[in-house]
């Protein structure tokens, strides 16, 4: 019975101290001890997931510690001319020998997602992980009992920014070497949309200069990422824009819906639908672009706004999803049509927030 009641409380307390998620500081001490590290992040990451990733792969590598970096889902070919993807594990083609990674962790990174179900078919591995979790994240809402240390801040442009002040403030900067740097910069050039959002702040200008002043050179890092297209993209891209895109001036809003077909007679692969969203964007007037991408086994549907729509609690009010004030995500099993005429509901019931357009 004592046995029975001490275990209890311990587990008790145990579950308390993982409510409150500790300072993600207090590991720069623990850096020198070489370890078992698992780094992840979100399904089909970006730039800012995978950049992140591996810039802070390429950190911990140079104190020892043993380091896997794993993918719950495969990513865009576009990001393979990052130092280091060739070694990162896509969790559904890699299943087993990702699963012992994450069986031998001392620590799971867990960088530009906050919620463990935005890694897909890992969502279970790493929930009943031995591992102590690690988050460094700027998404809203994150699942801070989760994660034994942290950093959760919605300010900062990107996950990129926090990995480089992990560094900084880690006392570490002498490390920072061209992988990381070619890194880093491809997520926050990419997050902050080439460093135009609200939050690329003056600390993202520093970062940038510290790395520049340390040798890096952005020219090839944007001609890898924007210049790197098949022509099929391209003709994709002009059907969607001539054909799948729908205005509706009222609601200075516009929509996207792409059928599964197209992506099949255009050979569209991961990656090549990233970035269509914003288009709809430019056009004068418009404040919220949405898009809805048959995938097959789920509709997938990213939000974009300018100025003071909430698309972070359109997508969790309306798509099961989140994300950030002004880009969001969601995804539904319902079919495109029916994900459509939700859309079009959820439109028409924030009609007043988005008729009257005021940057
Ligand atoms: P994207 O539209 O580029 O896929 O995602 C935009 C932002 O919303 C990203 O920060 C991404 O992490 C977040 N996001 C996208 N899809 C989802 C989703 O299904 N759930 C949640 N919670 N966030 C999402
Ligand atoms: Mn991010």
């Amino acid at each position: 019975m004592y046995t029975e009641n001490r275990k209890w409380k311990t587990k008790n307390f145990q579950l308390l101290l993982r409510r409150f998620m500790q300072l993600l500081e207090q590991i720069f001490s623990l850096l020198l001890q070489p370890r078992k590290v698992v780094i992840t992040t979100h399904q089909k990451p970006d730039g800012d997931a995978m950049g992140s990733s591996l810039g802070l792969y390429h950190f911990l590598i140079q104190f020892g510690h043993s380091v896997t970096v794993i993918s719950p889902t495969n990513w865009a070919s576009f990001l393979n001319w990052m130092p280091g993807t060739k070694q990162v594990l896509d969790y559904e083609r890699q299943t087993e020998e990702a699963d012992k990674a994450i069986d031998g962790a001392d620590w799971i990174f867990c960088l530009d997602f906050n919620t463990l179900n935005r890694t897909k078919r890992m969502e279970q591995k790493l929930e009943n992980a031995t591992a102590q979790r690690i988050l460094i994240d700027h998404h809203q809402e994150p699942q801070t009992e989760k994660f034994a240390y942290g950093v959760s801040d919605t300010t900062k442009s990107s996950t990129c920014e926090m990995v480089y002040d992990f560094i900084e403030d880690s006392g570490y900067d002498d490390k920072i070497n061209m992988e990381i740097a070619e890194c880093l910069y491809a997520g926050v050039m990419t997050d902050t949309g080439s460093f135009r959002f609200p939050a690329t702040s003056a600390n993202v200008h520093r970062m940038v200069a510290n790395l520049k002043d340390k040798g890096l050179k952005q020219g090839p890092v944007h001609e890898a990422l924007y210049d790197n297209f098949m022509e099929n993209r391209f003709r994709f891209l002009g059907n969607v824009l001539l054909n799948r895109m729908e205005i509706f001036y009222e609601y200075n809003t516009a929509l996207i819906a792409i059928p599964q077909a197209d992506l099949i007679k255009y050979n569209i692969k991961t990656g090549d639908t990233e970035g269509l969203v914003n288009y709809p964007l430019s056009i004068q007037g418009i404040k919220l672009a949405a898009i809805i991408i048959d995938r097959g086994e789920e509709r997938k549907i990213s939000f974009r706004s300018k100025g003071g729509f909430d698309v972070n609690t359109f997508a969790r009010t309306y798509f099961n999803g989140g994300g950030h004030f002004n880009a969001a995500g969601g995804q539904s099993k319902e079919s495109l049509d029916e994900v459509v005429a939700l859309f079009s509901k959820a439109m028409t019931e924030n009609k007043n927030q988005l008729s009257n357009y005021q940057f």
